[in-house]
């Protein structure tokens, strides 16, 4: 078997073929193609703006200055995401407040988050960045109320989950990143997400003035709009007004994600397919302690499971070239934030189910024949050390 990865993007000739015709045109950066990508990813997720820039990271630092996260303001976020979720925070000298998951969905638990808000002074905490992990919605129509109820904002990390969705109490479905409950939410185009540029991010809002923000930051916090000029010297003049910065998106990268958004909604399909095989190739197994399953609106950027002796079971795979991954690290644990005093033990969920889950491979070109082998060769494992 040739190496079998735990996610990885699929580039077809007409990927190639769109990004070979940017090369060759007037625009290699913020041209006509960011325009386009932008409008089409918003029409896709159900937004009224999209904001295009370098990487998820990028948008999720953009994000945290147009909320206007200043020194010591504190912000909660989950453990079990990419460090990047709470890194946007620290950027703005704020303070990160992890709280614990839920672990029937892996999803920042709303009863941990109300816990805290119920136990500090009204207007302690700003705001709330939940985490679609694993491409699993949050129920962010609750989270909208408790943040209403304290003022906060929300900032959701929707990376996992383009195209996913949950179910609203009117039975409605609400896309991630919809910009419905959360101010503002943000993708990655990073080559293991659904959609890949390379590199690439995007906001989405239904804010005007945000959106407008976001513009100005992505470059160099230069105003667009002539008429919001505090000078005006001649048809040369730009004027910066604000400390942004260069978190432009190539237009070549944003012709790439274009042409690969047109083909998000059949990745997603099999993905969901690769899904249900999974859950029920495992559903008698006692070695399995828990797994994604199959959720209506999961988006399915990794399945997830956890299962005994994880790391003798990694090892496992390893030797017949499968590579699955651990995700994640519970971001509270890592040498950065333990000196702001978090430590082992803070958060028990998390912490435990850091002990037990692998990520299986999980990507549209993955084929049945590769899927049955890496179930064939999980299960063979345990059968053999019982
Ligand atoms: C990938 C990812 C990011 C960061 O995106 P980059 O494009 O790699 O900067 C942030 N949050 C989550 C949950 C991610 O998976």
């Amino acid at each position: 078997m040739k190496k079998i990865p735990y996610g990885r993007q699929n580039i077809t000739d007409e990927d190639i073929q769109v990004v070979v015709e940017v090369l060759k045109s007037d625009w290699l950066t913020q041209g006509p193609d960011i325009k386009k990508f932008e409008d089409s990813f918003a029409e896709y997720i159900g937004a009224k703006y999209a904001v295009a820039v370098s990487n998820g990271t990028a948008a999720l630092h953009l994000s945290a200055l147009a909320l206007n996260i200043k020194p010591g303001d504190k912000v909660i976020t989950t453990p079990i995401t990419f460090v990047a979720s709470a890194n946007c925070v620290k950027y703005c000298g704020g303070e990160v407040v992890f709280a614990d998951i839920d672990p029937a969905t892996y999803l920042l638990d709303i009863n941990k988050v109300r816990a805290l808000l119920e136990n500090a002074p009204k207007g302690t905490y700003k705001g709330i960045i939940p985490v679609d992990f694993a491409g699993r919605a949050n129920d962010l129509e609750e989270f909208r109320k408790l943040a209403d109820e304290y003022g906060m904002w929300i900032l959701e990390d929707a990376c996992h989950a383009p195209g996913g969705y949950f179910i609203d109490k009117e039975g409605e479905k609400q896309n991630c990143g919809n910009g419905k409950f959360a101010e503002l939410a943000i993708f990655s185009f990073h080559p293991v997400k659904h959609i890949a540029a390379g590199e690439g991010g995007m906001i989405t809002t239904n804010d005007e003035e945000l959106y407008k923000e976001l513009l100005i930051l992505r470059s160099h916090g230069i105003q667009q709009d002539p008429d919001k000029r505090v000078y005006q010297h001649g048809v040369w003049y730009y004027e910066m007004q604000e400390l942004g910065y260069n978190y432009r998106l190539t237009d070549f990268q944003a012709a790439l994600g274009l042409s690969q958004l047109k083909r998000a909604d059949d990745g997603l399909k099999r993905r969901k397919e690769i899904a249900a095989i999974y859950q029920k190739a495992f559903k008698e197994s006692t070695f399995i302690k828990g797994q994604s399953g199959v959720v209506e609106g999961h988006a399915y950027h990794l399945y997830v499971v956890e299962v005994e002796d994880r790391t003798g079971l990694i090892n496992f795979l390893r030797e017949q070239n499968i590579f699955a991954q651990v995700h994640y690290i519970p971001a509270h644990l890592m040498p950065y934030y333990r000196q702001f005093g978090w430590k082992d033990g803070d958060m028990p969920q998390s912490e435990n189910y850091y002990k037990h889950c692998l990520s299986l491979p999980m990507y549209p070109t993955l084929t049945s024949e590769e899927q049955k082998f890496v179930i064939d060769t999980i299960i063979s494992y345990y059968e053999k050390n019982q």
